[in-house]
């Protein structure tokens, strides 16, 4: 990699354009793109645009060249950001956080891989041995959660079908002693139905393709992905890379997090009760409602370890509560079973999922710590999320996810912009307003108290009698006939492009998104029938069994209603806000350069899109207006008082704001500098440049 770049690579700081337009962006952009340069600064936010292909840009070598520098020292990298990170968070005790954004396939994951290898390779120069375990376990469980919770997907031929959010904890000398994982709404309805051209989750198929003969018999499945209703669809599919070899080294990556062989095999007949599952049918017969393959519901029970005849009877019926403490069975309707068999089917994907996630937890739980610090450790956040969504059909789950993009762009707004204005303002310099898309009415729109349409769900939800979700639509059109960011076909009926009763539109900051009522209500209520929990909770398998406590209550004991599935959602993004908000956040916005996957080439108007709703041009407008740098006085002389005959070794001026006027002075520096209260303000990282290099020349 080239340490010096001449102009013909572009503008490695959108800052340093000549002119802030949409035109002298897309045109560095693409300069930089075609000559293999992906990431490009806007101060210290990395801009980053998937190649498509492998470039030299990573490895050990490279990542010595960044090890340690100031992020201005070397061409933009996420690994300049990685360490700026851990720099902060070591040398200042700081917590801190990279937040990594864009559209499916814009190659967030790969960068939060790059990150984490960055991280790995720079720590624990003194290989301490519970460090290495920590950081193995770090490595490797992104290698398991791919396997449960990435698939084939139209826009990613391994899209990340859920959030995550991974703390890792460091300890004072600056190594990793453990880690810890949130996830966020997995998309479990793609365990049921997947898209044309798109698989299920690839754990399914992996199994399917890279088991032994022997085993596959075991658990009574046939190799053709074909055979099964859930992996019907995307059985003619390849993933990226082979499943039969991904099979091995996700075992592989399970054995050395420390999952136990007894572990493993359950996570095997789990997935595999599943595909017997989802070939249950259902037949209306004189005595009543019954399956079609008895077969079928051996094996179910069989791998998970319950009574045939208790498998048999929850998917026939339920049981309720009549009046008072009595119990009835009520035999279901064949629509009623085929959607409680399908809401099983979700729930224990759903779980097993969870419970992977809180294995490894324990696993990374940081048991290095120093005692006497126990508790202080510091820490790095790697949020890693899907980004925002318009499919043809948009449903529930674009609905949340686009609900936690615009909560992320909040706080991207409140972080990168409002702060600076802020402390512009605190530091007495002057502050040229700079206009910007607040989207906090849309924010408001969706998760406030009582009028927010996810109250409003959750009110549909909880009516007593059939609620529609038709009745849910009209709900929301009352009480939002005039939101500038809310349409409805009935609110605006010359609009065909939405359908009357069933569509509602929401004027997202990132474009208008039209979603379909449809199966709100049920995907909100999320429930699944006392009966099965209870069922799983009785397995004989204590894995198994320990994903299901809640199965432990009598039917009279759940009463309670548990919290909708919006609901939780909401909670947990709030939560994550703030989180996120409480440390140094640090941005890496990723960009895809085409719909074909293409390597190298740029479709200039996706690009721009992407542009215009990631606000790229609002942040280097922010940046110019503002500064690069900002440094408190004392860290400044530490840094650059060699360079200067007044301030070495030790400075006679009467404040250190005045010794650090006389040092930008000397080099000349008056135009490009202003002095606040506390602080020096730097306009252009060619200035902190020059600093660098007079330092190093001595
Ligand atoms: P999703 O939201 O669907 O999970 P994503 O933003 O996480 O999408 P990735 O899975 O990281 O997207 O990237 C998609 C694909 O793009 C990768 O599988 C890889 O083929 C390619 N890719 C991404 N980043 C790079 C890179 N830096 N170098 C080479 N190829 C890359
Ligand atoms: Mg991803």
């Amino acid at each position: 990699m080239e340490e010096e770049e001449g102009p013909e690579f572009g503008k490695p700081d959108f800052v340093l354009l000549d002119q802030v337009t949409m035109e002298d962006f897309m045109n560095n952009l693409k300069t930089r793109f075609e000559k293999g340069r992906i990431y490009t600064y806007i101060g210290e936010v990395v801009v980053s645009v998937n190649p498509y292909r492998e470039l030299p840009l990573y490895g050990p070598e490279v990542i010595a060249k960044y090890q340690g520098r100031e992020l201005y020292e070397r061409p933009p990298h996420l690994y300049a950001v990685a360490d700026a990170a851990h720099k902060a968070m070591k040398r200042r005790a700081k917590d801190t956080c990279i937040v990594i954004s864009g559209e499916s396939g814009a190659g967030k994951t790969e960068a939060s891989k790059h990150i984490m290898q960055y991280i790995a390779a720079i720590t624990n120069p003194s290989q301490r041995a519970e460090v290495e375990r920590v950081k193995d376990v770090l490595l490797k469980s992104t290698c398991v959660l791919e396997a449960f919770g990435n698939a084939r997907t139209n826009r990613n031929h391994n899209s990340s079908r859920f959030g995550k959010y991974m703390d890792i904890n460091f300890d004072f000398k600056g190594d990793p002693t453990g880690g810890h994982i949130h996830s966020y709404l997995l998309e479990k309805s793609r365990v049921l139905k997947q898209h044309s051209g798109e698989r299920n989750f690839h754990s399914f198929y992996q199994l399917l393709r890279g088991a032994k003969d022997e085993q596959l018999q075991a658990l009574n499945l046939q190799r053709d992905p074909s055979i099964y209703i859930f992996t019907q669809q995307g059985a003619g599919l390849s993933s990226s890379d082979s499943d039969e070899a991904n099979y091995r080294a996700v075992i592989q990556a399970m054995k050395i997090i420390g999952f136990s062989p007894d572990e493993i095999d359950c996570v095997h007949r789990i997935l595999a009760a599943i595909l017997h599952l989802g070939n249950i049918q259902f037949v209306e017969t004189e005595s009543g409602l019954e399956v079609e393959e008895k077969m079928l519901v051996d094996h179910v029970a069989r791998l998970t370890a319950t009574p045939p005849e208790l498998v048999m009877r929850s998917l026939l019926s339920r049981t309720v509560a009549s009046g008072g403490r009595e119990l009835i069975e009520k035999g279901h309707s064949a629509p009623e079973a085929r959607y409680a068999r399908d809401a099983c089917a979700k729930a224990i994907y759903e779980r097993l999922f969870g419970w992977i996630v809180g294995r490894i937890n324990e696993v990374m739980e940081a048991r290095g710590r120093d005692p006497r610090r126990d508790g202080k450790d510091t820490v790095i956040g790697v949020l890693d999320i899907y980004g925002f969504e318009i499919f043809p059909d948009n449903s529930f789950e674009q609905f949340c996810i686009n609900y936690c993009n615009e909560k992320l762009q909040q706080l991207f707004i409140q972080l990168i912009l409002k702060q600076e204005q802020e402390e512009y303002q605190r530091e007495g310099i002057t502050w040229q307003n700079i206009e910007y898309f607040n989207n906090s009415a849309i924010v408001e729109l969706v998760e406030r108290p009582h009028r927010g349409l996810l109250a409003i769900l959750d009110e549909a939800c909880t009516t007593v009698g059939t609620v529609t979700d038709r009745l849910f639509l009209q709900s929301m059109d009352t009480h939002h006939r005039h939101h500038p960011h809310y349409t409805s076909r009935q609110l605006c009926p010359t609009d065909k492009t939405m359908e009357f009763g069933r569509d509602f539109r929401i004027k997202h900051y990132a474009g208008d998104v039209t979603y379909s009522v449809e199966g709100f209500i049920d995907k909100n209520k999320d429930s699944l029938f006392q009966d099965f929990k209870r069922l799983l909770y009785n397995s004989t398998d204590l894995t198994l069994r320990g994903m299901w406590p809640d199965g432990q209550q009598d039917i009279t004991e759940v009463t309670k209603r548990p919290l909708t599935a919006g609901t939780l959602f909401k909670n947990s993004m709030v939560a994550l806000v703030e989180n996120l908000a409480s440390k140094e956040p640090y941005y890496v916005r990723c960009i895809k350069p085409n719909e074909e996957k293409c390597p190298g080439r740029l479709d200039e108007e996706r690009c721009r899109h992407q542009v215009a709703y990631l606000g790229l041009l609002e942040n280097v407008r922010v940046r110019r207006a503002g500064f690069a740098s900002r440094q408190p006085y004392p860290r400044f002389l530490l840094r650059y008082k060699m360079t200067c005959e007044y301030t070495w070794p030790n400075h006679l001026l009467a404040s250190d704001k005045a010794a650090v006027g006389a040092l930008i002075e000397q080099h000349g520096f008056q135009g490009d500098v202003a002095f606040g209260h506390s602080k020096l303000f730097i306009r252009s990282p060619r200035t902190l440049v020059s600093l660098e290099q007079s330092r190093a020349q001595l």
